[in-house]
Formats: C-alpha cells, structure tokens, sequence
C-alpha cells in the first residue's frame, strides 16, 4: 500500500444538514449528502498518520476512520470549521505531545483561540498536549513529506498541502496528492509547488460565484489547468445533492473536451490509494 487518504468531511462550514435548514439536500436520504466539515487523513506505507485540519466533528470522524494514533495535524487556516475540534486530539496526544503545524498566522491564532491549553489550570483537568508549529518549509513525517502551499482564501493567506510519499518500488516516481480547500486564488509560485500530482482534492462551494471559495466551475477549471489525473471536489454547500454534482462534472468535461481526468464531488468516508 502506498498513501491512503481518506475523506473525514466534504461539507462547508455550516456541514449538511443544516440547522433549521428543510431544502432537499438537507433532507435528502443519500448518505453522501451527509457532510461534516471539510477534513482529510493521510495515512502512509509506513504507519504514519496525520489529519489535515480538525473542524467541530473531528471526534466523530476520528470514531469513524478508527484513527488511534496521530503523528501531526496539519492546518490550512484558524476559521472555526477547520479548527474548533482540536481539544479532541487529547486522547490521541497522552503519550506523545502532537505537532500541529500551520502558518504563522494560524499557529497565532490557534495559541489566543486554545489559550487555556497553555496556562496553568486547575490540576488533573485534561487538556491535550500539542506542539504549535509554524512551518514556511516541507514537513517530513516518516516516509511522507508534506509541503506548505500559499493559497488565498478571499484577503486570507492560507495554506493548502502537498503530500508525497516515496514509491517503495525502484521504477515508480513520488506518489504526490494536492489537498486545497477554502481557495479562491492559487498563485503563480504556489502552481510550481503544486506541480502535476495524481490527486487533486480541492475546495468548490456551489455554482454560483463566491468570495472566498472557487465555484464549482472555478475549481474544475483551476484542476484542468494545473492537470491532476484525478480531482475530487470537497467543502461542498447544501445547493446541490451529490447527484446532481457528478453531472455537473460530467458537463464540464464534455464541454470543454477534457480527456485522462476524473473529475468528482467527494464524501464522508471516500477513501483513495495511491
Ligand atoms: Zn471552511
Ligand atoms: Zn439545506
Ligand atoms: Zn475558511
């Protein structure tokens, strides 16, 4: 086995359901119109093991993906979906304190937003150990590298990542997915970075245009230009059911006759291997 990835959430920032939300996508049957928020594991040939990003169901994904032990979480920004399940590391981090690594401006915040992690409370409370790293240069955990990717997130510098694992066969080159989420702009020294890798998991909100995140379109277009074998959509609104989304894909490569790429909305709970 080489690198498996798995989909922890496919959802925006309010997950579907919705709160109080009655459309049909909220109440739809399909189990892939279930989504919690946007995160991802990364699991290598040797073990190792790390999250990319810890959004508010991050225990119930962790329950759910049999997560028992963690070698580093990875950040792509503080907004509170991606971050506000952090304290639910702590069972994972009592043998050994986890690095968790972002820019420097997400490791801030997350020092002012977990403050309590680092003061001096009252004794045998439980808080989790974890090391706040801010990281600018590739990250080497085991066989598995992960490299920082700038991305704009509407004004916001944030990260995406690039995971790569050496293959274990001689003739075969690096293994490379792209994890991309909340983007609403890749820069030209972040498309160097990101090269051509296998897999391409990138954030795409809903057709209508966005701020801060890529449309549907926006996103698809980005992932043919930068020319991923295979593209998975994720940070997904309640606009569409997953049905619907497959098609829209479809659409779009017929439309603009792409050929050798998948294009896909992603899951909870899709897993690839690399
Ligand atoms: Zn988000
Ligand atoms: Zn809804
Ligand atoms: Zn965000």
């Amino acid at each position: 086995m080489g690198v498996k990835l798995t989909i922890l959430g496919s959802g925006t920032s309010d997950g579907i359901p919705v709160v109080g939300c009655d459309c049909p996508v909220c109440r739809s049957k399909d189990t892939r119109d279930k989504r919690m928020r946007t995160s991802l594991s990364v699991e290598g040939n040797r073990g190792e093991r790390a999250v990319i990003d810890t959004g508010p169901e991050f225990r119930l994904q962790a329950i759910r993906a049999g997560i028992k032990k963690l070698d580093g979480v990875f950040l792509t920004h503080a907004h509170a979906d991606h971050v506000h399940g952090l304290d639910d590391v702590r069972p994972l981090s009592r043998t050994m304190p986890l690095p968790v690594y972002g820019n420097s401006k997400t490791i801030d915040e997350i020092r002012e937003r977990f403050s309590y992690i680092f003061k001096e409370t009252q004794r045998g409370g439980g808080k989790p150990r974890i090391i706040p790293t801010p990281v600018s240069e590739p990250v080497v955990l085991g066989g598995l590298t992960f490299t920082p990717i700038p991305v704009k997130h509407g004004i916001l510098d944030i990260l995406g990542w690039k995971i790569e694992e050496e293959a274990h066969l001689p003739c075969a080159g690096t293994i490379s997915a792209v994890y991309l989420t909340d983007t609403s702009e890749i820069p030209a020294a972040s498309r160097k970075i990101i090269g051509k890798p296998a897999i391409l998991i990138i954030g795409a909100l809903r057709t209508r245009p966005h701020e801060t995140h890529f449309s549907f379109e926006q996103a698809l277009t980005a992932a043919a230009e930068i020319g991923a074998e295979r593209v998975c959509l994720t940070h997904i609104c309640h606009d569409y059911p997953h049905e619907e989304i497959i098609e829209f894909c479809r659409n779009f490569m017929k439309e603009r006759s792409l050929k050798g790429i998948s294009t896909e909305p992603s899951y909870d709970g899709l897993e690839i291997t690399l």
